[in-house]
Parts: C-alpha cells; structure tokens; sequence
C-alpha cells in the first residue's frame, strides 16, 4: 500500500489557510462609482436607470422586452401570474433546483409535479415531462441546471402540442446558447436572477425575458400592485387618475440596483468567458481519475457555467459523499450540495410528496459535490481546488 497524504480531517495540513467560497461578486470601482451616483441623483426607485438595465438585458438575450424586479423568485412568481396559473392548476418542474422554481407554482394555488432528470444532464427532459402532461397542466418550469440548457426544441413542441407556457428558470444560464440562440430568447418567459454567486450582480433582484407584448403588460402590472395608468385600460381621463385591477404586489428593483446591473453587464461576457475557462482547467484537471464523473454537456449547447459539479462514483470509493464532503471543507475549499430534491423538504413532505418521486435526482443527489467556481477566482484558487479534490479522492480511493 502506498503511502498516503494525510489529510486535513484527520490532523493533516489543510491544502488552503484560508476558506474559499463556491461563489462570490466581483465589484470594482466603476461598479462602485455607478452606485454612488445614483445615490446622488433623484430616483432612488422607479426611475430611468431600471429601464435602461432592462434594455441592455433584453438586447444581450435578444428578447422584446425584459421587466426588473426585486428578486428572481419575486420574477417567478410574476411569470406564474402572467400565465395564468390559478388554484390546482399542475406545473410540472425539476426537482433537481432550488426551492423557488417550485414554490412559485404554490404562491399561485398551483400543485408542481416533478419530473425525473436524466442521469447525464442532470435536467428534465421531453422523454420525462411527457407523461405527466394531463388535462389540469398549465405550464412548465424548465431548469437549466448549472448552465446547461434543457432540450428546448422538444420541449417547446411538446408545450405548443398541449398549449403549456414554459417559463424557463435560467437563473444558472446567463449568457448559454442552444443550438446557437441566446438563452432568454427561447422560452415564453425566462427568469435570470442577480444574487450575488450569479454571473452578474445587483445585490437582489432578478427578471423576466419575453418576446410577448401580453406577459410584458401583466408583468409590468403585477410587480406595482396590480395598479395600471394605461388609458387604454381604463375609461376616466383625469391626470393623476389610476387603477388597481388586479392584485399584484411590490416586487420593483430599485435603481440603486439597477444601476449596478449597468455596470456589471459591461463585464458580463468576460465574466462567462472566465467561467468557462476555469471549467475547462476543471475538466483537464480530473480527466483520467476514475472516481469522478465530469459534467457532461451537450454539443449544441454552450453552457455559462453557473456551478462545476462533480459526481462521484462511490463503488470506487471507501466512504459516501458526506465523509468527501467534509474532507474538502477540512481542506478549506468551500464546497456545496446543488441540490436536495426539492420534494424531499419537510415543507413538500407535509404536501404529501413522497421520497422515491423521482429515483434519477435522488440517486444523483446523493453522488454530487459543487466545487468553488467564480470569475474572481485566482490561479492559485483553482489549483488548491484542483489538489485538495485529489488529495481527498486518492486518499479515499478503493486499492
Ligand atoms: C438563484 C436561483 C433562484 C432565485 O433567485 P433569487 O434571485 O435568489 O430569488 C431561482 N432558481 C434557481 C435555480 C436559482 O439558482
């Protein structure tokens, strides 16, 4: 038996001193200069610098329109009510995602049903969304998990077939193609998110890509209130006359936001570019090792690397991914879980869910590690990453 490097769990030198994050901002002085001027202005919300923000994102994906909001959940839930989801409607969704995809659909009176990922993408599919289409199914809730886009073209054909809106949850795939067209301008309406581990920043706030005038409109609505100004809507002429015909809520993005989403988007593409280099440097990196399985990705997609996820396999192994898991935190490399099975959550439990719903995403589950990934990483990050991951795995490898 070889010797083996002790590592950090059991009283050996930890690869790193310092603890790195799985994702972090980048902000820099003009990001700071664009948010202190706006400080300095008259809008602190509801002015011009929002639809500026949404201009540029609209024409970076190639969509009509794009409506801001205080959140990408907030953004969900808008794009839920623009399609009409209403009490026991089905909404069929991932459950390999974080919890908004789904709980947009309950906000609304509306019951998610789960459909299995494949085990390679990691994403649901046509071939795993088809049966679950019945007379109650209203829409659907694609998820392109950690950048990868779904198979859009079936998926859309299905949804035209059945007259089902997709709402494409593309919090992970800013600035990924499929089949050579942007993601955001595919999908009825598709949600990009701005927390801070996301490709761009604003703090909080997320938004609505859509090439329909009629989403644009009850979107516009639904994050002020359900108040409208429209005179076409309305039959009073009176100046300072408006509506509330709908309920809606107060789901705006404030300037201040939008005017550091400005000045990000000016580093968006070097951001992707950065993403996929270091995903790259991944994928060199652990070809060959034969505990791990590297992302696989699709050759007419273009993924913008939203998380590196390693899977393991655990036959090649002496422990399970929670010892992994921990040895790499030991080391200091801020590792993470995407995801727990949405319906595995007491929350879902208490729905009537039930474990074994999806057997692919539970399997996956339990196999997956997220490795640290961000634009702002050094050279020196991505190589303690890279040494701490084979320090671990050889040391737990099967002789
Ligand atoms: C981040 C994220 C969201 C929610 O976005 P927020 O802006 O944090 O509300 C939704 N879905 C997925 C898959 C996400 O990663």
């Amino acid at each position: 038996m070889k010797k083996k490097e002790s590592i950090a769990l059991y009283g050996g030198t930890p690869v790193r001193n310092s603890y790195l994050p799985y994702g972090k901002q980048w902000i820099d002085e003009e990001d700071i200069h664009a948010v202190t001027n706006i400080l300095k202005s008259d809008f602190l919300t509801t002015g011009p610098t929002i639809s500026q923000f949404e201009k540029s994102i609209a024409s970076f994906v190639g969509a009509k329109h794009a409506v801001a909001f205080s959140n990408g959940t907030a953004a969900l839930h808008a794009a839920c009510n623009a399609a009409g989801i209403s009490e026991n409607d089905e909404v069929i969704t991932s459950p390999m995602t974080f919890a908004a995809s789904s709980n947009c659909a309950l906000y609304m009176g509306g019951r998610p049903i789960f459909a299995d990922i494949n085990p390679q993408t990691y994403n649901i599919t046509s071939e795993t969304i088809k049966p679950l289409i019945n007379g109650k199914t209203k829409a659907i809730i694609t998820v392109d998990f950690t950048g990868q886009p779904v198979e859009y073209e079936e998926i859309m054909a299905m949804a035209e077939e059945h007259e089902l809106v997709v709402i494409a949850d593309a919090a992970h795939a800013l600035g990924a193609t499929y089949k050579g067209e942007n993601i955001g301008s595919i999908a009825d309406m598709t949600m990009f998110s701005f927390h801070p581990v996301k490709h761009i920043t604003t703090g909080e706030g997320g938004i609505i890509t859509t090439d329909s005038d009629k989403y644009y409109e009850r979107l516009i609505e639904f994050r002020n209130h359900g108040i409208t100004r429209d005179p076409m809507k309305i039959n009073k002429k009176d100046p300072w006359y408006y509506e509330m015909q709908a309920l809606g809520f107060n789901y705006r993005m404030t300037d201040i936001q939008a005017s550091l989403g400005l000045s990000q988007i000016r580093k968006l593409q070097k951001f992707i570019d950065l993403r996929r280099d270091y995903a790259q440097k991944y994928n060199e990196a652990f070809e060959g090792m034969a505990e791990i399985i590297t992302p696989f990705q699709k050759e007419d997609c273009n993924s913008s690397w939203h998380l590196y996820i390693i899977r393991l396999h655990l036959s090649k192994l002496r422990v399970n991914r929670d010892e992994i898991f921990r040895a790499l935190q030991k080391e200091n490399i801020g590792v993470n879980v995407h995801y727990i099975p949405v319906y595995l959550h007491p929350y879902y439990q208490l729905l009537g869910y039930k474990e074994g719903l999806c057997p692919q995403a539970e399997k996956v589950y339990q196999e997956i590690i997220t490795l640290p990934l961000f634009p702002k990483m050094s050279d020196q990050d991505l190589n303690d990453v890279i040494t701490a991951v084979k320090k671990v795995i050889s040391y737990y490898a099967v002789e």
